[in-house]
């Protein structure tokens, strides 16, 4: 079997070569001084790739991005805490399921339809009525592909006691978030997707607002690994190059994360977004041009993943084994209600990634008797390219 396999799927992700190679490093332990050093340096650039200011601490943790989220809530939740979950699909429902865990109350607003985000203006209606201790948005729902605007809402919950928690486990790295003028207080994201790092780190960035918080509450409900006050001693610690120990740094992922992210920066986040965006169209606009439906509603739609819709007589499953046999992973959907797939696009892609997966569903959807041609899709694909500079 060959290795050369283009991974296409909501992550994991093809990963840069040169972060890869830095997992290989040896003789690195967690207090040595060359690791304090890059451990420092990763956590100031997480502060610049969200235009964080020096007083957002970012938290890295060994674990996945539902560590993250389970973190992100339980610091900030005492008994019989009020929580409002905007859902736009599986992840966003992911909350809901963590939280029946603990003793808060929690409410849900989810859209009129599925692919479709909940509107601003219902958010902080509910917000206004609920008196909620924190509320939640999933801002890229990686089973929708589905992007939930954060702004408006932070805007309002920004001098207020309730706390706003971002799911930006299919965003950061390739939407733009700006903590700051967003009015996030806590975000939180997996290194595996567009972050461009393999599995295995969950990030947290918390605001003034958020850190004040942590000192304030007494007896919040989160686990103790999970325990933000202890990790954000040892995040400011390696900062000022005079290691702590609460649990043993992911040293290898964190020197990969360090190397991702000088890779983001000299991209530049502005740049980095538009190229998520204009690859992002090029595939949609491909998919369309193939007589295809996209899941999200236009003025919802992600450019770090695309869900596809599929017509009756098309079987998800066969057009993504098929696309995996000829080297190409994209995913089923995550939704039983809906006949599609997904395909994510997100991190160091380019253009001719998404030009070959474009080609390989066309080749799916024409063995199955969907296409009468093939290079419609493609052609579309090319045109968008074209009119940018790939
Ligand atoms: N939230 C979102 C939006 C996700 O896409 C994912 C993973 N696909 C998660 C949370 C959970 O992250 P993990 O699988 O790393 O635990």
């Amino acid at each position: 079997m060959s290795e050369r396999r283009l991974v296409m799927v909501p992550g994991p992700i093809n990963y840069e070569p040169s972060v890869l190679r830095e997992l290989a490093v040896s003789g690195l332990d967690h207090t040595s001084p060359e690791f304090v050093e890059i451990f420092a340096d990763a956590l100031g650039k997480l502060r610049e790739i969200v235009y964080a200011g020096k007083e957002h601490q970012p938290v890295v943790i060994a674990g996945t991005g539902t560590l993250g989220m389970e973190a992100s809530v339980t610091n900030f939740l005492t008994k019989g805490s009020r929580v409002l979950v905007v859902s736009n699909g599986y992840f966003g429902d992911r909350f809901k399921e963590l939280l029946s865990r603990y003793p808060v109350k929690t409410d849900v607003l989810r859209p009129d339809t599925i692919g479709n985000g909940v509107e601003a203006s219902r958010i902080i209606e509910a917000v206004e009525k609920g008196g909620y201790d924190l509320v939640t948005l999933t801002h890229v729902d990686t089973s929708t592909g589905v992007l939930q605007p954060i702004r408006e809402v932070g805007k309002k919950l920004r001098n207020t006691g309730t706390i706003l928690v971002v799911d930006g486990v299919c965003s950061v790295g390739g939407e733009e978030i700006n903590l700051v003028e967003d009015g996030v207080d806590v975000l939180f994201t997996g290194s595996q997707k567009a972050l461009g790092v393999p599995p295995g780190l969950a990030i947290i960035w918390l605001s003034p607002k958020a850190l004040e918080k942590l000192k304030e509450l007494k007896e919040p409900l989160s686990p103790y690994y999970m325990d933000l006050k202890k990790w954000v001693e040892v995040m400011r610690s390696y900062e000022e190059k005079k290691p702590v120990y609460f649990g043993t740094p992911a040293v290898n992922l964190v020197v990969a994360l360090r190397k991702s992210l000088e890779l983001i920066l000299r991209e530049g986040m502005e740049n980095r977004v538009r190229r998520h965006m204009v690859l992002s169209e090029a595939f949609r606009e491909a998919m369309k041009a193939l007589g295809l439906g996209i899941l999200a509603s236009e003025k919802y739609t992600a450019h770090t993943i695309t869900a596809v819709k599929l017509p009756g007589g098309i079987d998800a499953g066969t057009l993504v084994s098929f696309a995996r046999s000829a080297g190409v992973a994209i995913a089923r959907g995550l939704l039983k209600e809906v006949n599609y797939f997904r395909v994510g696009h997100m991190g160091p892609v380019n253009a001719n990634d998404v030009i070959a997966t474009i080609a390989v569903i066309e080749r799916a959807l024409y063995k199955q008797g969907y296409l009468s041609r093939l290079g419609d899709g493609l052609i579309r694909a090319q045109e968008v390219l074209a009119r940018h500079e790939f």
